[in-house]
């Protein structure tokens, strides 16, 4: 029996890109900006081929310009970086996104650090963390910032003093998210491979976020009764029939939803909340460049 409610990503992020269309629709009839952004892939990487053209669809979609750079497998590095340097020069592009992963002969952390971190709105830059954790503004990884407007939104803004549990220290999801949920005043506890007893501390969890890119890892007797959880993961497995692949989470949904307050499912948890944020930190980046206060 399900007792959870379930999260839904696809309605909040739905009206994340209405306000962000709304005030695209001020930036262009106040001010005569038009908030652009670039994307870049190098390769063909089919997962990445359906997040590039969803981005691109949904930048559209919001009234900003959506300029895609799509650049041969075996592109060298210095190539890619003369392109950064093209995009964070030219006055139309405010959001710079390189698809990662890339190809082996590129560094992912030399391309990141090329891109002017007030254009870098995938937040990776190491200007941008250093920001976040020194207390500023900067942008913030779009996932994990999909999580923490999950988690407000299904609390109602009622984070303070909670324990959350993040299963996860990457870069690009279990870090930065410790910070957004320690700037609601959540009391953080961040776990990983090394962590010893992990349904333990699991259990201690009023907020438990998954992030470790194992299916089904987090089991219904590892969640404290009521908490709201959050699957990060995506996976895709055999789901039985012939060839045929399915998205399941990091978090073993039916267990874990009857026990849970509230879950998030996979997909349309937090998948969908990933371009929303995406495309709000690109009118935030365009209203810094351009000196001008984000419209409400
Ligand atoms: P990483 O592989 O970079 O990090 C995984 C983390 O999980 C590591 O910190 C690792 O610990 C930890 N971990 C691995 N095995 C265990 C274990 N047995 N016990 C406890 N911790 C463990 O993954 P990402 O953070 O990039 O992504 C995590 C998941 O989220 C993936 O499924 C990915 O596909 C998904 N994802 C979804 C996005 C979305 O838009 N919804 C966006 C980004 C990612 P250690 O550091 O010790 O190795």
């Amino acid at each position: 029996t399900t007792t959870a409610t379930r999260i839904d990503g696809k309605a909040i992020a739905a009206d994340i890109r209405a306000r962000v269309g709304r005030q695209v629709h001020t930036l262009v009839s106040d001010h005569g900006v038009t908030p652009g952004l670039a994307v870049v892939l190098v390769g063909e990487d089919s997962a990445s081929q359906v997040y590039v053209r969803n981005k691109r669809k949904q930048t559209l979609e919001a009234g900003m310009q959506s300029f895609e750079h799509n650049l041969d497998i075996d592109t060298p590095q210095a190539e890619l970086l003369e392109l950064i340097d093209r995009l964070n020069r030219d006055p139309a592009v405010n959001g710079i996104l390189v698809q990662l992963p890339l190809p082996e002969q590129i560094s992912d952390a030399a391309v990141i650090a090329a891109i002017d971190p007030d254009k870098d709105v995938d937040g990776f830059h190491e200007v941008n963390t250093g920001r976040l954790w020194s207390g500023g503004n900067p942008p913030v990884p779009c996932t994990p910032l999909g999580c923490s407007l999950l988690l407000k939104h299904t609390l109602d803004g009622d984070l303070a003093g909670r324990h959350a549990v993040i299963v996860g220290r990457s870069n690009i999801v279990g870090k930065p998210l410790a910070n957004l949920l320690l700037r609601e005043n959540c009391t953080v506890t961040i776990a990983h491979s090394k962590t010893r007893d992990l349904p333990a501390v699991c259990r201690q969890a009023d907020i438990l976020v998954a992030a470790v890119g194992r299916p089904k890892f987090v089991r219904g007797d590892w969640i404290k009764p009521g908490a709201a959880v959050i699957d990060v993961g995506i996976n895709r497995v055999d789901d039985g029939s012939e060839g045929k692949r399915k998205l399941v989470g990091d978090v073993a949904f039916d267990e874990a939803a009857a026990v849970a307050g509230a879950i998030t499912p996979v997909p349309g948890g937090v998948g969908p909340m990933t371009i929303a944020c995406l495309l709000h930190n690109t009118v935030h980046a365009t209203c810094a460049q351009k000196g001008l206060t984000v419209p409400s």
